[in-house]
């Protein structure tokens, strides 16, 4: 059997304007990968990211490897990591889009009349005219020949969000399951979610990998290392549960996750979910 490979590329930071007054400075969309996992016979591709420029340069790198992905499998439903596989179809006729079922809802909801205008809202001009829709996996159906394997692990960032284990490279996917380096979204969570999430966690971690390369990374983060990753995303879930629980206000609520967690990128993204607490 030949063997298996993984290339990382990361897509970086990207300006967007800012929905969320109070704002001090640019306001950015975190860096964001796809992973290439290559065998002798062929490629998948682990997320797709989401615009037309970064899809086009994602491409570009897969061509530089001498790479064709036969399947991008898409891990949840989030926009920043689908909508940059139309491109890609475009650009390799045949290109299969999958996902787990549970996830072509959420996806749908991204592209439908309530997501839609907010995301060409956030990137004019940046987005497939119609971003294509992940087809349901078959609950036969395998990845890179079963050597590559998806498993539901429940509340990532998202409702019904998934990764994938490679078991020969030592391997988890983690989309936005674990985040490395970068503020992870809690925008709209609830204590309820944030439990759901630690749960997801404990699943990723259960499949044993040493290795998690994360759906956000930050550009400085020094190493995929498993256990650094999982500790630190849930180390911070659960910060941000207790503080939310205290805090007066959005910017109390802010300032003290700035505190204890100053090296992070991305602090808009926090910025947006101190302003986003259900029920507050
Ligand atoms: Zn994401």
């Amino acid at each position: 059997m030949s063997e298996l490979d993984a290339h990382v590329y990361l897509s970086p930071t990207k300006p967007i304007p800012s929905a969320v007054p109070g704002w001090d400075g640019p306001a950015t969309w975190p860096a964001t990968t796809a992973t290439l996992i290559t065998s002798e016979r062929d490629s998948l591709l682990v997320d797709a990211l989401m615009t037309t420029s970064e899809s086009r340069a994602l491409g570009e790198w897969c061509d530089g490897l001498g790479r064709r992905p036969s399947t991008v499998y898409v891990t949840h439903g989030h926009a920043d990591h689908f909508f940059g596989a139309t491109p890609l179809r475009a650009r390799w006729p045949g290109l299969d889009l999958v996902a787990l079922p549970a996830a072509v809802p959420v996806a749908a909801l991204q592209v439908g009349p309530a997501l839609l205008p907010f995301w060409r809202s956030v990137f004019p001009d940046q987005l497939s005219d119609e971003p294509g829709l992940p087809r349901a996996l078959a609950e036969d159906e395998v990845l890179l020949d079963g050597r590559a394997r998806a498993v539901d692990v429940g509340h990532g960032d998202v409702d019904n969000s998934s990764v994938v284990h490679v078991p020969e490279l030592d391997l988890v996917v983690a989309g936005d399951v674990v985040y490395n380096g970068i503020h992870p979204w809690l925008a709209g969570s609830t204590p309820a979610s944030r439990a759901a999430w630690l749960e997801a966690l404990d699943r990723v971690e259960e499949l044993g990998a040493s290795r998690i390369v994360a759906g956000h990374k930050d550009a400085a983060a020094p190493d995929d290392d498993a256990h650094r990753c999982l500790d630190a995303t849930r180390e911070y879930i659960a910060a941000f549960d207790a503080a939310a629980a205290t805090s007066d206000s959005p910017t109390d609520l802010f300032g003290r996750l700035l505190a204890t967690h100053p090296g992070l990128g991305n602090p808009y993204t926090l910025w947006v979910a101190v302003h986003d607490q259900p029920g507050r």
